[in-house]
């Protein structure tokens, strides 16, 4: 199988509840990402939105798009699409992670992704990930 991975951020519409949002998002999304054989993972954290999302590039790139269009957020930002060797997110069709209170001191005040690297953010979900 021909895997990618991607990386994006954006920020939520301030006028809706965001955990709510985050939670629907999630909840929705995995039934379709796992019939589209996608896997990955959602942070929201400080009215962002980070995903991160695997699998055939065609399926991920038509999704994408379609969450490009969602008006619950704006500003997507792609910092990351290319072939992968590996799941990072194997067996979740999207994993809903959330910072430990200890990863939230080491960031101080304010979370800010748009000064992140590809690869901090990837392992700053992986480890949300593995401490949930
Ligand atoms: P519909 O469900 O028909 O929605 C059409 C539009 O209505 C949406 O684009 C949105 O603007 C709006 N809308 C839908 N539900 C609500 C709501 N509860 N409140 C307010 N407005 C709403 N989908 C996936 O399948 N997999 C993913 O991994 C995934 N990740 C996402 C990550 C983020 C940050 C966001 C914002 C959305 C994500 N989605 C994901 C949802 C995706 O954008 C689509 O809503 C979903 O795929 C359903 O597509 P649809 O064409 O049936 O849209």
């Amino acid at each position: 199988m021909k895997l990618s991975r991607c990386l994006y951020f954006s920020a939520a519409r301030p006028d809706l509840p965001f955990w709510q949002t985050a939670a629907e998002i999630v909840g929705a999304s995995q039934a379709g990402n796992d019939r589209m054989e996608l896997t990955g993972a959602l942070l929201a954290h400080d009215g962002w939105f980070v995903q991160c999302l695997e699998g055939l590039p065609a399926r991920l790139t038509r999704l994408l798009v379609t969450i490009g269009a969602d008006r619950r957020h704006s500003g997507m930002e792609i910092i990351e699409f290319g072939p992968a060797e590996r799941r990072l997110f194997e067996g979740w069709s999207m994993a809903h992670v959330e910072l430990t209170p200890l990863m939230k001191l080491k960031l101080g005040q304010t979370f800010d992704p748009t000064a992140w690297t590809a690869r901090d953010l990837t392992a700053l979900m992986l480890d949300a990930g593995r401490a949930a």
